[in-house]
Protein backbone atom coordinates (compact mmCIF):
# COMPACT_ATOMS: atom_id res chain seq x y z
CA UNK A 1 0.00 0.00 0.00
CA UNK A 2 0.83 3.63 -0.02
CA UNK A 3 0.72 6.19 3.07
CA UNK A 4 0.24 9.67 1.34
CA UNK A 5 1.45 11.77 3.78
CA UNK A 6 -0.25 15.38 4.07
CA UNK A 7 1.38 18.06 2.22
CA UNK A 8 3.77 19.86 5.23
CA UNK A 9 3.91 17.12 7.10
CA UNK A 10 7.03 17.38 9.44
CA UNK A 11 9.85 15.63 9.51
CA UNK A 12 9.17 13.93 12.72
CA UNK A 13 5.87 12.69 11.39
CA UNK A 14 7.65 11.07 8.48
CA UNK A 15 9.52 9.21 10.78
CA UNK A 16 7.09 8.30 13.26
CA UNK A 17 4.76 6.52 10.23
CA UNK A 18 8.09 5.04 8.54
CA UNK A 19 9.01 3.82 12.14
CA UNK A 20 5.23 2.22 12.94
CA UNK A 21 4.85 0.50 9.74
CA UNK A 22 8.90 -0.90 10.36
CA UNK A 23 7.38 -2.25 13.43
CA UNK A 24 4.79 -4.20 11.33
CA UNK A 25 7.11 -5.90 9.54
CA UNK A 26 6.58 -3.45 6.08
CA UNK A 27 9.36 -2.91 4.08
CA UNK A 28 9.53 0.79 3.16
CA UNK A 29 10.60 2.35 0.20
CA UNK A 30 10.35 6.55 0.53
CA UNK A 31 9.53 9.56 -2.17
CA UNK A 32 9.99 12.51 -1.22
CA UNK A 33 8.08 15.16 -3.37
CA UNK A 34 8.22 18.63 -3.72
CA UNK A 35 5.33 19.19 -1.86
CA UNK A 36 4.07 15.72 -0.14
CA UNK A 37 5.87 12.77 1.08
CA UNK A 38 4.76 9.57 -0.16
CA UNK A 39 6.16 6.09 1.53
CA UNK A 40 5.61 2.76 -0.32
CA UNK A 41 4.63 -0.34 2.50
CA UNK A 42 5.14 -3.41 1.25
CA UNK A 43 4.34 -6.37 3.74
CA UNK A 44 1.17 -7.71 5.04
CA UNK A 45 -1.93 -5.51 5.63
CA UNK A 46 -4.54 -6.59 8.79
CA UNK A 47 -7.03 -4.23 9.29
CA UNK A 48 -5.15 -3.58 12.66
CA UNK A 49 -2.24 -2.13 11.48
CA UNK A 50 -4.06 -0.06 8.72
CA UNK A 51 -6.88 1.76 11.59
CA UNK A 52 -3.47 2.73 13.67
CA UNK A 53 -1.69 4.23 10.51
CA UNK A 54 -4.19 5.94 9.23
CA UNK A 55 -4.48 7.70 12.78
CA UNK A 56 -1.24 8.76 12.82
CA UNK A 57 -0.61 12.45 12.73
CA UNK A 58 0.41 13.95 9.58
CA UNK A 59 -1.33 11.35 7.50
CA UNK A 60 -3.50 11.90 4.64
CA UNK A 61 -4.96 8.59 3.31
CA UNK A 62 -3.81 4.81 2.61
CA UNK A 63 -3.81 3.44 -0.69
CA UNK A 64 -3.58 0.07 -1.78
CA UNK A 65 -1.60 -1.44 -4.52
CA UNK A 66 -3.81 -3.82 -6.44
CA UNK A 67 -1.51 -5.01 -8.97
CA UNK A 68 0.82 -8.52 -7.97
CA UNK A 69 3.34 -6.46 -8.93
CA UNK A 70 3.56 -3.83 -6.32
CA UNK A 71 7.18 -2.21 -6.80
CA UNK A 72 6.84 -2.17 -10.40
CA UNK A 73 3.74 -0.71 -10.55
CA UNK A 74 2.35 2.53 -12.05
CA UNK A 75 0.42 3.08 -8.79
CA UNK A 76 3.65 2.77 -6.61
CA UNK A 77 5.71 5.39 -8.59
CA UNK A 78 4.11 7.58 -11.20
CA UNK A 79 7.22 8.88 -12.75
CA UNK A 80 9.28 6.54 -14.89
CA UNK A 81 12.18 5.17 -13.66
CA UNK A 82 15.38 6.81 -14.71
CA UNK A 83 18.48 3.94 -15.06
CA UNK A 84 21.93 5.47 -15.01
CA UNK A 85 24.76 2.70 -17.02
CA UNK A 86 27.95 4.29 -16.70
CA UNK A 87 27.06 7.97 -17.86
CA UNK A 88 24.43 6.23 -20.03
CA UNK A 89 20.81 7.27 -18.80
CA UNK A 90 17.57 5.20 -19.60
CA UNK A 91 14.16 5.78 -19.21
CA UNK A 92 14.68 9.64 -20.02
CA UNK A 93 13.89 11.67 -23.54
CA UNK A 94 16.74 10.23 -24.78
CA UNK A 95 16.91 6.96 -26.98
CA UNK A 96 18.98 4.25 -25.91
CA UNK A 97 21.13 2.22 -28.32
CA UNK A 98 23.02 -1.01 -27.32
CA UNK A 99 25.04 -3.20 -29.41
CA UNK A 100 27.73 -5.63 -29.92
CA UNK A 101 28.12 -9.13 -30.71
CA UNK A 102 26.35 -11.96 -29.42
CA UNK A 103 28.92 -13.57 -27.78
CA UNK A 104 32.88 -12.51 -27.38
CA UNK A 105 34.84 -14.48 -29.14
CA UNK A 106 38.48 -12.75 -28.92
CA UNK A 107 39.67 -9.01 -28.35
CA UNK A 108 40.27 -8.33 -31.93
CA UNK A 109 36.67 -9.43 -32.83
CA UNK A 110 35.05 -7.12 -29.96
CA UNK A 111 37.43 -4.44 -30.43
CA UNK A 112 35.93 -4.22 -34.09
CA UNK A 113 32.37 -4.58 -33.35
CA UNK A 114 33.14 -1.62 -30.18
CA UNK A 115 34.82 0.64 -33.16
CA UNK A 116 31.82 0.04 -35.06
CA UNK A 117 29.39 0.39 -31.92
CA UNK A 118 30.94 3.81 -31.17
CA UNK A 119 31.25 5.59 -34.51
CA UNK A 120 27.62 4.86 -35.84
CA UNK A 121 27.06 6.24 -32.41
CA UNK A 122 25.80 3.53 -30.25
CA UNK A 123 25.61 3.93 -26.50
CA UNK A 124 26.31 0.45 -24.54
CA UNK A 125 28.51 -2.29 -25.68
CA UNK A 126 26.92 -5.82 -25.34
CA UNK A 127 28.53 -9.04 -25.74
CA UNK A 128 28.44 -12.20 -23.78
CA UNK A 129 31.16 -13.81 -21.42
CA UNK A 130 28.75 -16.79 -20.50
CA UNK A 131 26.50 -18.00 -23.01
CA UNK A 132 22.85 -19.83 -22.11
CA UNK A 133 23.05 -21.94 -25.21
CA UNK A 134 20.53 -23.94 -26.49
CA UNK A 135 22.67 -27.07 -27.19
CA UNK A 136 25.57 -28.05 -24.93
CA UNK A 137 27.52 -28.84 -27.72
CA UNK A 138 27.31 -24.49 -28.60
CA UNK A 139 30.09 -22.44 -28.35
CA UNK A 140 29.51 -21.59 -24.25
CA UNK A 141 31.43 -18.76 -24.07
CA UNK A 142 35.35 -17.30 -23.14
CA UNK A 143 33.83 -16.85 -19.19
CA UNK A 144 36.27 -14.32 -17.14
CA UNK A 145 38.01 -14.12 -20.19
CA UNK A 146 35.64 -12.73 -22.34
CA UNK A 147 34.40 -10.25 -19.06
CA UNK A 148 37.93 -8.63 -19.07
CA UNK A 149 38.22 -8.17 -22.82
CA UNK A 150 34.56 -6.36 -22.70
CA UNK A 151 35.92 -4.07 -19.68
CA UNK A 152 39.22 -3.59 -22.04
CA UNK A 153 37.01 -2.37 -24.97
CA UNK A 154 34.94 -0.42 -22.41
CA UNK A 155 38.19 1.27 -21.34
CA UNK A 156 39.38 1.84 -25.33
CA UNK A 157 36.31 3.10 -26.50
CA UNK A 158 34.37 4.59 -23.61
CA UNK A 159 31.44 2.60 -23.57
CA UNK A 160 29.52 1.30 -20.48
CA UNK A 161 29.43 -2.55 -20.71
CA UNK A 162 26.21 -5.07 -20.48
CA UNK A 163 26.69 -8.64 -19.93
CA UNK A 164 25.06 -11.64 -18.68
CA UNK A 165 24.99 -13.19 -15.94
CA UNK A 166 23.61 -16.88 -15.87
CA UNK A 167 24.69 -18.28 -12.24
CA UNK A 168 23.93 -16.48 -9.19
CA UNK A 169 27.33 -18.01 -8.13
CA UNK A 170 28.68 -15.66 -10.89
CA UNK A 171 26.95 -12.47 -10.10
CA UNK A 172 30.16 -11.09 -7.77
CA UNK A 173 32.41 -11.91 -10.79
CA UNK A 174 30.60 -10.36 -13.55
CA UNK A 175 29.99 -6.91 -11.34
CA UNK A 176 33.89 -6.60 -11.31
CA UNK A 177 33.67 -5.76 -14.89
CA UNK A 178 30.53 -4.92 -16.01
CA UNK A 179 28.35 -2.19 -16.23
CA UNK A 180 25.11 -3.37 -16.57
CA UNK A 181 23.79 -6.39 -15.70
CA UNK A 182 21.86 -8.95 -18.35
CA UNK A 183 19.29 -11.68 -16.96
CA UNK A 184 18.58 -13.65 -20.42
CA UNK A 185 15.31 -15.16 -21.38
CA UNK A 186 15.81 -18.22 -20.31
CA UNK A 187 16.58 -16.83 -16.68
CA UNK A 188 13.43 -14.95 -16.04
CA UNK A 189 12.05 -16.80 -13.85
CA UNK A 190 15.81 -18.18 -12.39
CA UNK A 191 14.38 -16.87 -8.89
CA UNK A 192 17.65 -17.57 -7.17
CA UNK A 193 19.14 -15.37 -9.95
CA UNK A 194 16.74 -12.93 -9.66
CA UNK A 195 17.33 -12.19 -5.90
CA UNK A 196 21.07 -12.34 -6.71
CA UNK A 197 21.11 -9.10 -9.16
CA UNK A 198 18.20 -7.83 -6.78
CA UNK A 199 21.11 -7.05 -4.38
CA UNK A 200 23.88 -6.21 -6.77
CA UNK A 201 24.64 -2.11 -6.86
CA UNK A 202 24.62 -2.19 -10.80
CA UNK A 203 21.52 -1.56 -13.41
CA UNK A 204 19.62 -4.76 -14.56
CA UNK A 205 18.82 -5.27 -18.15
CA UNK A 206 15.53 -8.09 -17.82
CA UNK A 207 14.69 -10.18 -20.82
CA UNK A 208 11.06 -11.29 -21.15
CA UNK A 209 11.06 -15.17 -21.08
CA UNK A 210 10.51 -17.51 -24.36
CA UNK A 211 6.79 -17.57 -23.33
CA UNK A 212 6.20 -15.41 -20.61
CA UNK A 213 3.16 -13.13 -19.78
CA UNK A 214 3.38 -9.49 -19.36
CA UNK A 215 2.68 -10.12 -16.04
CA UNK A 216 4.94 -12.84 -15.49
CA UNK A 217 7.74 -10.40 -16.42
CA UNK A 218 6.61 -7.70 -14.61
CA UNK A 219 6.80 -9.93 -11.20
CA UNK A 220 10.03 -11.10 -12.62
CA UNK A 221 11.03 -7.58 -12.30
CA UNK A 222 9.54 -7.23 -8.72
CA UNK A 223 12.09 -10.02 -7.54
CA UNK A 224 14.58 -7.57 -8.54
CA UNK A 225 13.14 -4.31 -6.74
CA UNK A 226 12.01 -6.36 -3.71
CA UNK A 227 15.51 -6.81 -2.59
CA UNK A 228 16.24 -3.04 -2.77
CA UNK A 229 17.53 -2.80 -6.80
CA UNK A 230 14.95 -0.53 -8.34
CA UNK A 231 17.20 0.09 -11.36
CA UNK A 232 16.09 -2.18 -13.96
CA UNK A 233 15.54 -1.90 -17.55
CA UNK A 234 12.97 -4.67 -19.36
CA UNK A 235 13.86 -5.83 -22.69
CA UNK A 236 11.33 -7.06 -24.87
CA UNK A 237 12.95 -9.90 -27.15
CA UNK A 238 10.26 -11.48 -28.92
CA UNK A 239 8.11 -14.68 -27.80
CA UNK A 240 7.22 -18.47 -29.11
CA UNK A 241 4.23 -18.54 -31.02
CA UNK A 242 3.21 -20.61 -34.14
CA UNK A 243 5.21 -18.65 -36.88
CA UNK A 244 8.23 -20.26 -37.83
CA UNK A 245 9.31 -18.19 -40.47
CA UNK A 246 11.00 -15.58 -37.82
CA UNK A 247 12.90 -16.88 -34.44
CA UNK A 248 10.45 -15.46 -32.15
CA UNK A 249 7.49 -12.52 -32.66
CA UNK A 250 8.00 -9.36 -31.80
CA UNK A 251 5.64 -8.39 -29.56
CA UNK A 252 5.19 -4.77 -30.03
CA UNK A 253 2.23 -4.18 -27.78
CA UNK A 254 4.37 -4.95 -25.04
CA UNK A 255 5.59 -1.71 -24.94
CA UNK A 256 3.10 0.47 -24.61
CA UNK A 257 1.29 -2.54 -22.26
CA UNK A 258 4.84 -2.07 -19.80
CA UNK A 259 4.89 1.74 -19.74
CA UNK A 260 1.14 1.95 -18.92
CA UNK A 261 1.37 -0.25 -15.76
CA UNK A 262 4.63 0.26 -14.58
CA UNK A 263 7.09 2.80 -14.23
CA UNK A 264 10.22 0.98 -15.50
CA UNK A 265 11.80 1.80 -19.14
CA UNK A 266 11.82 -0.77 -21.91
CA UNK A 267 13.87 -1.32 -24.61
CA UNK A 268 13.59 -3.90 -27.75
CA UNK A 269 15.96 -6.65 -29.04
CA UNK A 270 15.04 -7.00 -32.77
CA UNK A 271 18.00 -9.21 -33.15
CA UNK A 272 16.61 -12.14 -31.14
CA UNK A 273 12.66 -11.59 -32.21
CA UNK A 274 13.86 -12.08 -35.97
CA UNK A 275 16.79 -14.08 -36.05
CA UNK A 276 17.32 -12.29 -39.76
CA UNK A 277 19.74 -9.19 -40.07
CA UNK A 278 17.41 -8.16 -42.99
CA UNK A 279 14.25 -7.70 -40.43
CA UNK A 280 16.15 -5.98 -37.74
CA UNK A 281 15.84 -2.66 -38.89
CA UNK A 282 11.86 -2.58 -39.44
CA UNK A 283 11.68 -3.97 -36.08
CA UNK A 284 14.14 -1.53 -34.29
CA UNK A 285 11.85 1.51 -35.82
CA UNK A 286 8.53 -0.05 -34.84
CA UNK A 287 9.79 -0.66 -31.51
CA UNK A 288 10.88 3.24 -31.51
CA UNK A 289 7.39 4.28 -32.84
CA UNK A 290 5.69 1.99 -30.38
CA UNK A 291 7.71 4.51 -27.35
CA UNK A 292 10.36 1.75 -26.15
CA UNK A 293 13.07 4.06 -24.37
CA UNK A 294 15.98 2.26 -26.71
CA UNK A 295 16.92 -1.18 -28.33
CA UNK A 296 19.48 -3.70 -28.46
CA UNK A 297 20.83 -4.73 -31.29
CA UNK A 298 23.20 -7.38 -32.49
CA UNK A 299 26.12 -6.28 -34.45
CA UNK A 300 29.11 -8.07 -35.36
CA UNK A 301 32.35 -7.27 -37.61
CA UNK A 302 32.38 -10.69 -40.00
CA UNK A 303 28.72 -12.28 -39.36
CA UNK A 304 29.10 -15.04 -41.27
CA UNK A 305 31.92 -16.28 -39.38
CA UNK A 306 29.99 -15.36 -36.14
CA UNK A 307 30.11 -17.96 -33.26
CA UNK A 308 26.70 -17.50 -32.33
CA UNK A 309 23.67 -15.68 -33.99
CA UNK A 310 25.48 -15.04 -36.83
CA UNK A 311 22.74 -14.94 -39.02
CA UNK A 312 20.75 -12.25 -36.91
CA UNK A 313 23.53 -9.93 -36.70
CA UNK A 314 23.92 -6.04 -38.83
CA UNK A 315 27.42 -5.56 -40.58
CA UNK A 316 28.50 -2.22 -38.86
CA UNK A 317 27.71 -0.68 -42.14
CA UNK A 318 24.21 -2.04 -41.86
CA UNK A 319 24.07 -0.38 -38.51
CA UNK A 320 24.97 3.06 -39.02
CA UNK A 321 22.60 3.55 -41.28
CA UNK A 322 19.92 1.84 -38.78
CA UNK A 323 21.31 4.44 -36.42
CA UNK A 324 20.92 7.71 -39.20
CA UNK A 325 17.42 6.32 -39.91
CA UNK A 326 16.39 6.16 -35.77
CA UNK A 327 17.65 9.42 -35.39
CA UNK A 328 15.32 10.86 -38.19
CA UNK A 329 12.58 9.02 -36.11
CA UNK A 330 12.96 9.62 -32.88
CA UNK A 331 12.19 13.22 -33.92
CA UNK A 332 9.06 12.36 -34.99
CA UNK A 333 8.33 11.01 -31.49
CA UNK A 334 9.37 13.77 -29.34
CA UNK A 335 12.61 11.58 -28.00
CA UNK A 336 16.55 12.61 -29.24
CA UNK A 337 18.95 9.94 -30.34
CA UNK A 338 21.91 11.90 -29.30
CA UNK A 339 25.10 9.93 -30.22
CA UNK A 340 27.68 9.17 -28.39
CA UNK A 341 31.04 11.27 -28.98
CA UNK A 342 28.21 13.87 -30.07
C1 LIG B 1 21.48 -12.50 -25.86
O1 LIG B 1 21.15 -11.35 -25.62
O2 LIG B 1 22.55 -12.80 -26.40
C2 LIG B 1 20.55 -13.59 -25.54
C3 LIG B 1 20.98 -14.83 -25.29
O3 LIG B 1 19.27 -13.21 -25.58
P1 LIG B 1 17.94 -13.92 -25.00
O4 LIG B 1 18.22 -14.20 -23.56
O5 LIG B 1 16.90 -12.89 -25.24
O6 LIG B 1 17.73 -15.16 -25.83
MN1 LIG C 1 22.45 -13.75 -29.31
Amino acid sequence: MIVVMREGAGRQEIENVVARLREYGFSIHLSEGVERTIIGAIGEKKPIYLQSIEAMDGVEKLVPILEPYKLVSRSFQNDTTVVNVGSVTIGGPELVVMAGPCAVENEEQLFAAAKAVKEAGGHILRGGAFKPRTSPYSFQGLEEEGLKILAAARDEFGLPVVTEVVNPRDVELVEQYADMLQVGARNMQNFTLLREVGRSRLPVLLKRGLAATVEEWLMAAEYILSEGNMQVVLCERGIRTYETKTRNTLDISAVPLVKELGHLPIIVDPSHAAGRWRLVPSLAKAAVAAGADGIMVEVHPDPQHALSDGPQSLRPDHFKDLVDELKALAQVVGRKLVASGE
